[in-house]
């Protein structure tokens, strides 16, 4: 979203920016050339005394296991093999689809300058606003339900807690900006509902990547301070950033690879399956970065749940000359779709609950899915329920701020799908259970 971002800078721009570490990223970083899939099995297991509140205490231990699978899970041969999406060199990657269709930068900001000219400058309604409650969390970590719980935090995060106990975060950003600083760039216009220090527990944290609205510094930084035994799990290329934060409980993966994790709690044993899966998008913090470090969606499988977190994505092509008509309408038929999510419906699915992108879709690129391209999503990826995200807490794009929802509607309704109890826009801060 960086060059969106800067898109909207001016109008939320309240001061001249300060040298902190997110701004030199924005000038100076730039990731060292993407590693190779590690080639080993990578275990490590460390038993570090877990302190108790303020006194000190050595109240557990605390011991983890992350292990490639004895067997490799089932994945598109071809695709796995070859490595379509690594470029040559440690270049970076790629999006190896025809429904990607990459012009860069200068396309991305010409699609914005070209949608403002014919709508106005005014920039995009900001109200009304979702409806934002405060989250309540069970205060103890319960081990014997069958339920899922997930509870939308804004934009692309999710708290999950399965069955077992596991607690994942997915994409935290708790910051007022999802920008370089916290002076300039998209402002929060909903309220967060909580902050880090509110959840009582979290194992592990995973990112999809690295643009600021997926990856904030200052978010990691806290939840490395109140959660020192949290595991990471990023795209390949993102782990030295994360080692560089100080986190050294991070794993790096490419597509189609999975981690059979273990972590031994007060309670008892929390054991997961997590992997890492394509999406149609791109990555990059700096100006010089764009494509260095990979992207993708997640998926992760304890207590008996499946759930699949989709990131930031795109579905198929877009039309060159879309602004304001339906992409889906019979003279764009022949637009090419990402193959990808059906491949991760058949090799990784069902999942109980998908959570997938709704907005951030005008103007139109093939790098996020607009709600029709989410409900084709949900089906390709055998979801059986969702949830909506990436929409309604900054303003990034140009859609009204709560049509998403209303789109959402339309779409099922277009496929046959019942417009509530399937695939549902929530409040932020609201739970569900499956
Ligand atoms: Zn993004």
């Amino acid at each position: 979203m960086l060059a969106l971002s800067a898109a909207h800078a001016s109008r939320f721009s309240t001061s001249t920016a300060v040298a902190t570490r997110p701004f030199r990223e924005l000038v100076s970083y730039v990731i060292p050339h993407a590693k190779k899939a590690e080639q080993q099995a990578r275990t490590f297991t460390t038993t570090t005394p877990a302190m108790s509140g303020t006194q000190g205490i050595i109240a557990e231990a605390f011991s983890c296991s992350v292990n490639r699978p004895q067997t490799a899970a089932k994945h598109p041969q071809a695709f796995y093999e070859k490595k379509p999406h690594h470029l040559k060199n440690s270049r970076g990657f790629q999006n190896p689809w025809d429904s990607w269709t990459d012009g860069g930068i200068t396309q991305i900001f010409k699609g914005v300058l070209t949608h403002r000219y014919k709508n106005g400058f005014g920039g995009p309604v900001t109200e009304p606003a979702p409806n934002v409650i405060k989250p309540t969390f069970p205060s103890t970590r319960s081990t014997d339900t069958t339920e899922l719980r997930a509870t939308w935090l804004g934009h692309a995060c999710f708290y999950v807690e399965f069955p077992g106990g596991l607690r994942v975060l997915f994409d935290p950003v708790f910051s007022d900006r999802c920008s370089p600083s916290q002076f300039i760039g998209p402002k929060r216009y909903t309220k967060k509902p909580c902050d880090i220090e509110d959840i009582p527990e979290i194992d592990v944290v995973c990112i999809s990547h690295n643009h600021y609205d997926h990856t904030d510094h200052a978010t990691l930084m806290k939840i490395l301070k109140k959660f020192p035994n949290c595991q990471y799990f990023v795209p390949l290329g993102n782990k030295e950033w994360f080692t560089s934060c100080g986190i050294k409980t991070c794993t790096e993966m490419d597509w189609w690879e999975d981690r059979e994790v273990e972590l031994t709690v007060k309670e008892g044993k929390l054991n997961a399956t997590i992997g890492l899966l394509p999406c149609q998008h791109t990555s990059g913090r700096g100006l010089t970065d764009r494509s260095l470090t990979l992207w993708g969606s997640w998926y992760v499988k304890s207590g008996g749940k499946n759930v699949y977190f989709a990131g930031d994505t795109g579905y198929r092509a877009v039309p060159q000359e879309s602004d304001g008509k339906d992409d889906y309408a019979a003279e764009y038929e022949s637009l090419p779709v990402c193959p990808a999510f059906k491949e991760i419906g058949e090799h990784r699915g069902e999942f109980d609950l998908g959570l997938i992108p709704i907005g951030a879709y005008v103007p139109r690129c093939p790098m996020h899915a607009d709600p029709k391209d989410a409900v084709n999503i949900f089906l390709d990826t055998k979801c059986k329920k969702a949830i909506g995200m990436h929409w309604g807490t900054w303003v990034l794009t140009d859609e009204p701020v709560m049509e998403p929802p209303t789109r959402l509607k339309e779409a099922l309704a277009a496929k046959g799908l019942e417009e509530t109890g399937v695939f549902d826009a929530i409040d932020i801060g609201e739970s569900r259970v499956y």
